[in-house]
């Protein structure tokens, strides 16, 4: 048996003319979440709907919750336009509603885009409200704040459904091409990735890896961070790049309380080089105004100074604690937390600039003579693919 689902979408509704390119992608989606689930994804001008077997629901319904562009879905009976049918359904509803105990005031929701059918919405909620009070003693209409609501739309065929539960919102991964996200084994870069690819950015990841100096566990857990993100992108393909003898020189070389600051310059320059080798239009970090010393906004105008991509930071004007409640409701907060180190906080100066001199910082870079070794880097880089495909 199948279960049908109605998907509501929010703002790719208020598109214009380029509201198919933005269906289109949302619907190969969802197909592209479920690979390997028997189901159909159908529907158009605002209103889709998927239809899959009923064993897979649990899966479908994380699907729906997780995918961007969508902002509500619902399990949905489709039945004739006949309105003995929709009270009957309708009635089931308020049973099933009763059975739970979620309340006793209800109201309903009636939307006719078929204007052939021959009672008018306002006809339909009286009728259906009249014959559910009829029904079940003791229900209360309540339209300003009622506990349940029973939707009833008539379109090409009629829909009746309740409860609607919330999707992620946003528009869908890959509306507006591609972006690469600097990903440390921290708390705010995957939540940098998260609300990036919230925005259509289809996203892929670079992590900066100082072996030995980091361990394979702090690999790892960057590993894991980007599969948990690959859930809400589509997918990801993470770029491990070999960072150490970068570090090193800068260690032997640079400035010692330029340090991280010099080290995040040459981390956005081999971002910039892999970026580019596949044409994605932008970078991603997780940097938060004045969070950390490399965080004001003299360090940051330094370190982005090292593309000419624009660099997206998501969380510029977050506190700490508004990150950590979306990195725990995106399921990343229990890995960002596990205590392996990356390179930045081992070879971080015990007194770092806090308000950099932009040309001496261009001077200090010179000094490395790095930049063979960052293309040496770029190229060495290590190449995973992380599934966006739930099971
Ligand atoms: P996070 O929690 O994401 O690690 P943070 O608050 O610790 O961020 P920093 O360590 O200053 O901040 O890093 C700022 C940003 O630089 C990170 O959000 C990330 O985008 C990028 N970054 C830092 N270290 C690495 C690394 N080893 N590999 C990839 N990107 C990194
Ligand atoms: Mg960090």
């Amino acid at each position: 048996m199948d279960k049908l689902y109605l998907i509501k979408i929010g703002e790719i509704a208020l598109k214009g003319n380029n509201k198919s390119f933005f269906e289109k992608k949302l619907k190969k989606n969802i197909k592209m979440s479920l690979k390997g689930i028997q189901c159909t994804v159908f529907g158009g001008r605002g209103r889709f709907f998927i239809e899959a077997p009923k064993e897979s629901s649990r899966v479908v319904e994380q699907v729906l919750s997780n995918t961007f562009g969508i902002t509500g879905y619902s399990e949905v009976s489709r039945i004739e336009k006949d309105i003995d049918l929709i009270i009957g359904e309708a009635i089931k509803l308020a049973e099933r509603n009763i059975a739970e105990g979620i309340g006793l005031n209800f109201k309903v929701n009636s939307r006719r885009s078929d204007k052939g059918f021959a009672m008018s919405s306002y006809e339909i909620c009286c009728a259906v409200a009249d014959a559910v009070l009829d029904r079940i003693p003791g229900l209360k209409v309540d339209v300003h704040n009622p506990d349940w609501a029973i939707n009833v739309e008539i379109r090409e065929t009629a829909f009746v459904y309740g409860r609607v539960d919330k999707g992620p919102g946003g528009l869908p991964v890959g509306c507006a091409g591609g972006g690469m996200l600097l990903l440390s084994g921290g708390i705010d870069s995957p939540v940098a990735g998260y609300l990036m690819a919230k925005r259509g950015l289809s996203i892929d990841a670079i992590y900066f890896h100082t072996y030995p100096y980091t361990s394979d566990e702090a690999r790892q857990k960057v590993i894991d961070l980007a599969g948990i993100l690959a859930k809400y992108t589509m997918g990801i393909n993470l770029y491990i790049i070999p960072f150490t003898e970068a570090q090193l020189r800068i260690k032997e070389k640079g400035l010692e309380k330029a340090g991280t600051l010099l080290m995040r310059n040459a981390m956005v320059r081999i971002a910039d080089r892999i970026a580019k080798g596949k044409n994605d239009l932008a970078l991603v970090t997780g940097e938060a105004l004045s969070q950390v010393a490399s965080q004001t906004p003299e360090s940051i105008r330094y370190t982005g100074s090292a593309t000419d991509l624009p660099i997206f930071r998501p969380l510029i004007g977050m506190d700490k604690q508004e990150i950590i409640n979306i990195s725990k409701a995106i399921g990343a907060y229990r890995t960002s937390i596990l205590p392996f180190d990356d390179c930045c906080t081992l070879f971080a100066p015990e007194h770092p600039i806090t308000h950099p001199d932009f040309e001496r910082m261009k001077e200090e870079f010179d000094k490395l003579d790095i930049e063979e070794l960052l293309i040496k880097a770029a190229d060495n880089a290590e190449k995973i693919h992380l599934s966006g495909v739930y099971t």
